[in-house]
């Protein structure tokens, strides 16, 4: 099995201790070589400011290569593309392309009345405005607003139709999910790459929540580990085994990419690259 090309998803820090795990995070996982790191856009786009600077300061100081996630949400289209040339003054050219989430509490996802109406809108603009490479959102268990599991995968190609050149899934529990995913995506006429999208379970009741909210199936056999594991004190030793496993079964179907969610903290997600044989690049002058 080859070694897997990995990228990295980090989101804006709001205080200052979490800042510091920012940068630790992004000290420990850079090593591994990663494809590129992107950096989240707050639901609602209520970390606008935060994600341009943090996607500015990343570019500057890290090394990475750096994509910045986009969203329509509560903004002009003027607004939305000011902030994209603001990645590209920054030296940013890679953007993950949203529709976006509606701030917490808001039902439903209302265009403002001068912003764009759909992820397709955006990358249209984005693709217009010239030279930006651009990734999106898909769904191997279905968004929970797609009719059908087969309206969601041909919303995807119109997406890429638009310009998008790579998508990123959501998470999931089950490699046969992204299986069955990737092969009706195939069957559509869709040619361009679609990296899984890894969660490593840092915490099993946030993860479930927000499986449970963003319509991600949830095996029983997984919910019964977890309960299991906690009560042993050893979730950590269950995630990393599970999220290890599921990268092996993805590998072994022919994926050579992955995205892990790392929700700003490094271990699980280094202990998982790790298992895949995907250690820091050292030579052998520095070998002890
Ligand atoms: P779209 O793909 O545009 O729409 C979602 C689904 O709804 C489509 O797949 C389609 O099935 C259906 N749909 C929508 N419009 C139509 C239509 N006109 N006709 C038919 N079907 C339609 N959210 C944030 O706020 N900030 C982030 O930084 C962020 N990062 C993310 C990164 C990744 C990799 C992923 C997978 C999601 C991320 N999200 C983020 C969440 C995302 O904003 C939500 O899932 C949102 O509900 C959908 O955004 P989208 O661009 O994927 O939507």
């Amino acid at each position: 099995m080859t070694r897997p090309d990995i990228s990295f998803e980090f989101f804006p820090p709001r205080n200052i201790e979490a800042t510091f795990r920012l940068w630790d995070t992004v000290q420990a996982l850079s090593p591994l070589g990663p494809r590129f790191v992107s950096v989240t856009y707050g639901a609602g786009g209520t970390t606008r400011e935060l994600t341009r600077d943090v996607v500015a300061t990343l570019h500057k100081n890290s090394g990475l290569k750096v994509a910045a996630h986009l969203t329509c949400v509560d903004a002009t289209r003027e607004e939305t593309l000011a902030i994209a040339r603001q990645f590209k003054d920054a030296g940013v050219n890679d953007i993950v392309a949203l529709r976006g989430d509606p701030p917490k509490g808001a039902s439903g996802f209302t265009p403002h009345p001068e912003g764009f109406n759909s992820s397709i809108e955006l990358i249209e603009a984005l693709r217009e405005a010239g030279d930006f490479t651009i990734r999106v959102g898909a769904y191997p268990d279905k968004h929970p607003e797609a009719p059908t599991a087969t309206s969601d995968v041909e919303y995807l190609k119109r997406k890429f139709d638009a310009g998008a050149s790579e998508a990123l899934t959501q998470f999931f529990f089950e490699a046969e999910s992204f299986f069955r995913f990737r092969d009706e995506c195939e069957k559509a006429g869709i040619d361009k790459p679609i990296v899984p999208g890894i969660l490593p379970i840092e915490n099993w009741k946030g993860a479930r929540r927000f499986a449970e909210a963003t319509g991600t199936k949830i095996p029983a056999w997984v919910i019964e580990a977890f309960e299991k594991a906690e009560r042993d004190g050893r979730q950590d030793l269950l995630a990393t085994a599970m999220c290890t496993e599921l990268c092996n079964e993805l590998l072994e179907g022919g994926v050579d990419k992955l995205h892990f969610y790392t929700l700003n903290r490094p271990e699980l997600t280094r202990d998982v690259c790790y298992a895949l044989g995907v250690t820091p690049d050292n030579k052998l002058e520095n070998v002890a």
